[in-house]
């Protein structure tokens, strides 16, 4: 079955074609700057074990005319890897916001995208999008099921201890704010893996995972389950980030507000934009961070320091969510390539179970590793995510029914 995947943000598209359930990836690609002079797509086709990249500079007035492009490229009479639309099966979108209505993975139809547009509020910046990467996928691709999988249907699962804020009943019953959590695609894809790795099934499995990416959450995942999160109505809670603040006080927005004269406008933008390690040391790539901090930079260090002691702090919180844990995962930009970040994070919870092997965490990691040293009451993974595969996966489950 070919499964198309398409992440749609705002001025960028990316997408995976996948062959399930046994030929994996076919190409991987990224349509970006649509709608400015010079639109760029970057197309990779996988065969026989490697990779062949093309480049086009072209003008691509919508986002219809960005897949409109790549729907040629999949059927290129060169680097072509199908001969007519007609043969994508399926089309799974990632869909940010799915709110309480959507646990699972769910075939699109006109009720669905209504749904997705009516959650538009809570994720203003990724519905949007998502909803017309879907719209655009039926004009192009009219014979494929369209599948959306929601970023936040894995943490449906959580209890109402875990999920309600401690607020006015009101603001839950009439207005929805609760925990959402997201990155669930990811949680989930690399806690199957980490159950894999350890030879049991998700179901008898309790696993932490950190996905620290530009944007960073963790989930503690009782026999495959997640029951709780760090992220919460919006992805603004929780790890401090590339640029969001993760934790705060929420007086401090009162504050800004009210002694400072800060708008709700500019309130939202130094928490989102301008916060986590932007704020600290003024750039938000960990690789800076860390080699300015070797070179002695004190507020690098402290960057570091605070990224990873709220990493340590939800391993604690997340410990004695599960009562026993198995597997901690790191996974992401940052969990998978910074074996500082980890050290840090593992750092003096050797009495509560989690024993770092120095040797074996050392480096980057491009495959799932174990980095646990031996007799380690948990063991712990480095396990790159798949988003994309996850999603195809589940389109794939969905549609085969
Ligand atoms: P996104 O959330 O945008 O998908 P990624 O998962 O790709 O993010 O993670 C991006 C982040 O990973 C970068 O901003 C950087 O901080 C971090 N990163 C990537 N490579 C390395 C590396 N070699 N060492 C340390 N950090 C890295």
């Amino acid at each position: 079955m070919k499964i198309l995947v398409i992440n749609a943000g705002s001025s960028s598209r990316k997408y995976q074609l996948f062959d399930l359930p046994d030929g994996g990836v076919l190409t991987a690609g990224l349509v970006e700057r649509i709608g400015e002079a010079s639109s760029r797509v970057n197309h990779t086709v996988f065969r026989n074990g490697e990779s062949h990249k093309i480049t086009r500079d072209l003008p691509l007035k919508d986002h219809r005319a960005g897949l409109q492009q790549v729907a040629e490229l999949l059927m290129d009479a060169e680097v072509g890897v199908i001969a007519d639309a007609a043969e994508i099966d399926a089309v799974g979108h990632r869909v940010v916001h799915g709110g309480e209505q959507f646990s699972q993975t769910t075939v699109i139809t006109p009720d669905v995208k209504f749904a997705i547009e009516r959650l538009s509020p809570f994720a203003p910046l990724h519905n949007p999008p998502n909803l017309q990467g879907i719209t655009v996928a039926e004009e192009v691709f009219p014979d494929a099921v369209q599948v959306a999988v929601f970023d936040t249907a894995f943490h449906q699962t959580m209890p109402p201890h875990a999920y309600r804020y401690a607020i006015p009943n009101e603001f839950y019953d009439e207005h929805g704010i609760r925990v959402y959590g997201f990155h669930g695609t990811s949680h989930l894809y690399v806690s199957r893996r980490a159950a894999e790795m350890l030879g049991k099934s998700p179901a008898e499995t309790n696993v932490i995972t950190a996905h620290l990416g530009n944007g960073a959450s963790m989930a503690a995942v009782a026999g495959g389950r997640s029951i709780d999160t760090s992220m919460g109505f919006t992805p603004l809670p929780g790890l401090m980030m590339g640029s969001r603040c993760g934790d705060l006080d929420p007086a401090v927005v009162y504050y800004l507000g009210t002694k400072l004269g800060k708008s709700f406008d500019e309130i939202d933008r130094i928490l989102n934009k301008q916060s986590g390690l932007i704020g600290i040391t003024g750039v938000n790539d960990l690789r800076d961070i860390e080699s300015r901090a070797a070179a002695g930079d004190a507020q690098a260090e402290l960057a570091l320091e605070m990224y990873a002691y709220r990493i340590k702090k939800y391993i604690g919180a997340y410990a004695a969510a599960l009562g026993r844990v198995d597997a901690l995962v790191f996974t992401a930009g940052v969990g998978e390539n910074s074996d500082t970040i980890r050290a840090r994070a593992c750092a003096g919870l050797e009495n509560l179970g989690f024993r770092l092997d120095a040797a074996k965490n050392a480096g980057r990691k491009k495959t799932a590793t174990a980095i646990h040293a031996e007799g380690s009451p948990v063991k712990i993974f480095v396990i790159p995510t798949n988003e994309e595969l996850e999603i195809a996966r589940q389109a794939y489950e969905v549609v085969g029914r």
